[in-house]
C-alpha cells in the first residue's frame, strides 16, 4: 500500500480522504466497506428526502439509499465484490490443499520411520 500518494486522493462518494480504487471507483476506506455490505440491498432503502441527498462525510450515514446509489453513480461496481469473494475462498482452498499437503507428508514420514 503506498499511503505517500494517496493524500491528494479523495472519494468520490463523500470527499473524505480516499484510499485507493475499490470496486472500479476512488474511495476511503468506510465507503468501500459500506457498498460492500449494502450493494445487494438497493431496493431495501427508502430515501426521506427525495432521493436527491448531497453525500459528504457528514451526511453519508443518513441515507443509505443515496449513498448507494451515489456509489453506483460513480461507476462501482456490485460485480466485483462477488470476484473478491471468489478470490478469497480461491485461496482459501489454496490453503487448505497445503495445509492438508503438509499433513500427508508428515504421517507419511511417521510411516516410513517406523
Ligand atoms: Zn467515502
Ligand atoms: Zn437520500
Amino acid at each position: 500500500m503506498s499511503k505517500i500518494t494517496n493524500y491528494d486522493k479523495i472519494c468520490s462518494v463523500c470527499s473524505e480522504k480516499a484510499e485507493g480504487y475499490n470496486f472500479c471507483a476512488l474511495t476511503c476506506q468506510p465507503c468501500k466497506a459500506f457498498f460492500r455490505r449494502n450493494a445487494f440491498k438497493l431496493q431495501k432503502y427508502k430515501c426521506r428526502f427525495g432521493d436527491n441527498c448531497q453525500i459528504n462525510v457528514k451526511t453519508r450515514k443518513f441515507c443509505k439509499k443515496c449513498r448507494l446509489k451515489k456509489c453506483f453513480a460513480i461507476g462501482m461496481n456490485k460485480d466485483w465484490i462477488l470476484n473478491e469473494e471468489e478470490r478469497r475462498v480461491r485461496n482459501e482452498k489454496i490453503e487448505t490443499n497445503r495445509q492438508s499437503k503438509q499433513l500427508y507428508q508428515k504421517q507419511y514420514k511417521q510411516l516410513v520411520n517406523k
